[in-house]
């Protein structure tokens, strides 16, 4: 579904991602692990459109996407939560979901899109608050309307960076649950993570990184015994 080609980005003299190069297939969960500050974001941040790569390709169902503004590529078919969790924070939690479904590949009426966000907002377990503002919401709230605003847009390829951040154990676990379900419906998931556990049962394959290049890619058990990715967390446990 989704080809990266040597893609490169930098940031004045800083190159964040360096000549990076995967595949995702359909129905494929792709972890993308690697430290802190190894490009992970920005590397999800070229595939949305937030800002273009400064080399190389990135192709969706062999349509070029690289360097096409944000919202084009959400009509093609990505949609996306953000580490930072951005919403829009006067808005009830069912009116940011509709809203956010207006940038996806499909225009649904009015009455046709509230009926499916409140479809989504049960499933992601907020069934019960779709009239609250969302300044009014726990964290883990929050994160789940991102989620459903993205499911809203009828991606093709979903990307979560670091959905599972900041969570307490019960409501990681409830997250995990929530993942897995998705990956269970066969979407096409990328997913930025820290958390180990979540790595290993719910990625297909992992790409890992550290400054910038891939380092290894494979299944989550041979990536996470491998010895240079080891070595790449040992190493940036410092400023961790
Ligand atoms: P984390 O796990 O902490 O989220 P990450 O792997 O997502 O890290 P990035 O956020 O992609 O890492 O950052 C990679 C490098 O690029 C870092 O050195 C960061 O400071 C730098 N960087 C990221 N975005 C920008 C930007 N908009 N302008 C300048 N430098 C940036
Ligand atoms: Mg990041």
């Amino acid at each position: 579904v989704l080809e990266v080609r040597n893609v490169t980005k930098r940031f004045g003299g800083l190159v964040a991602v360096n000549d990076m190069s995967f595949d995702v297939t359909q129905h494929e969960v792709l972890g993308i692990i690697g430290p802190n500050g190894s490009g992970k974001s920005t590397m999800i941040n070229m595939i949305s459109g937030t800002f273009p790569p400064s080399a190389g390709v990135i192709r969706l169902n062999g349509q070029d996407v690289a360097g096409k503004p944000a919202h084009r590529i959400a009509q093609m078919g990505v949609a996306r939560t953000f580490q930072l969790v951005r919403l829009l924070p006067e808005l009830t939690v069912i009116e940011n979901v509709v809203a956010g479904a207006a940038f996806g590949h499909r225009r649904r009426w009015k009455g046709e899109a509230e009926r499916y966000a409140q479809t989504l907002l049960d499933r992601v377990g907020l069934g019960g608050v779709m009239n609250v503002p969302v300044s009014s919401l726990t964290y883990i709230n929050t994160k789940r309307v991102e989620l459903a605003r993205a499911l809203a847009c009828e991606p093709e390829v979903l990307l979560l960076d670091e959905w599972l951040a900041g969570l307490n154990p019960t409501e990681l676990q409830t997250g995990i649950d929530l993942i897995r379900s998705l990956r269970e419906d066969g979407r096409t998931v990328i997913l930025v993570e820290h958390v180990m556990d979540a790595i290993r049962s719910l990625c297909d394959r992992c790409v890992v990184m550290s400054s910038g290049c891939k380092i290894a890619e494979g299944t989550p058990a041979d990536v996470l015994s491998d010895a240079e990715v080891i070595r790449a967390y040992l190493g940036a446990d410092e400023d961790a």
